[in-house]
């Protein structure tokens, strides 16, 4: 299936909740889910639909999905990975999705959205344990160090982010040296290190059918 390319904002309508995909506007009254007041999009969208349990299951892993820009294609990959792990196939589903390095890049302060970051990621801004790294679904490993390349950090929007990060505040399991623009995986994420509140276990029940 053909990657999304339309509005973002549409994405939170059709999914009833913010997934914060345009950075400091879906924290500001600008937000689409503000104005619009939470309909979703179309000329129907404000009628009120019964959804069937069918339906829940699709909307959430439509959820996750757009939350992490992930395709169908490899969101399916990631699900069949986390099943055939030992423990729970919902947490291990959503650590992989979390340990994505676009992802880690975003949670370390390099992007005001997860798109951006990817960006980076696809335009070589970093290096992952001194290698260059411009591959955004490359899942990090405990240990592993990310950081920003010399050469990216004269860019005027890096340097940006690299200004901003000592006032972020990273998950516990990321170890950000700001000063130096650099990152630690310590352990690996779990189910609780995700804040959003994914109903995982129904992308479960929807994949195994
Ligand atoms: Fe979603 Fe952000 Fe648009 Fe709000 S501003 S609807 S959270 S993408």
């Amino acid at each position: 299936m053909a990657r999304y390319t339309g509005p973002a904002c549409r994405l939170c309508r059709r999914e009833g909740t913010k997934l914060f995909l345009k950075g400091d506007k879906c924290l500001s009254d600008k937000c689409a889910l503000v104005t619009r007041k939470e309909s979703a999009p179309g000329q129907h969208g404000a009628a009120k639909k019964k959804v069937g349990e069918y339906g829940m299951q699709l909307r959430e892993k439509q959820k996750a999905k757009r939350y992490y820009g992930v395709a169908e294609k490899q969101f399916r990959m990631y699900f069949e990975k986390a099943d055939k792990k030992a423990g729970v196939t919902g947490d291990n589903l959503l650590s992989l999705l979390e340990r994505r390095l676009d992802n880690v890049v975003y949670q370390m302060g390099m992007g005001s959205s997860r798109k951006e970051s990817r960006q980076l990621v696809r335009h070589g801004h970093f290096t992952l344990n001194g290698k260059k790294a411009d591959i955004p679904s490359i899942i990090v490993k405990a240990g592993d160090v990310i950081a920003v390349t010399d050469k990216a950090k004269n860019g005027t929007r890096v340097k940006q982010l690299i200004e901003e990060m000592a006032t972020k505040t990273a998950p516990k399991w990321l170890e950000v040296d700001a000063e130096n623009a650099v990152a630690k995986v310590t352990v690996l994420p779990t189910r609780e290190d995700v804040t959003f509140p994914f109903e995982e276990h129904l992308i479960v029940e929807l994949y195994s059918k």
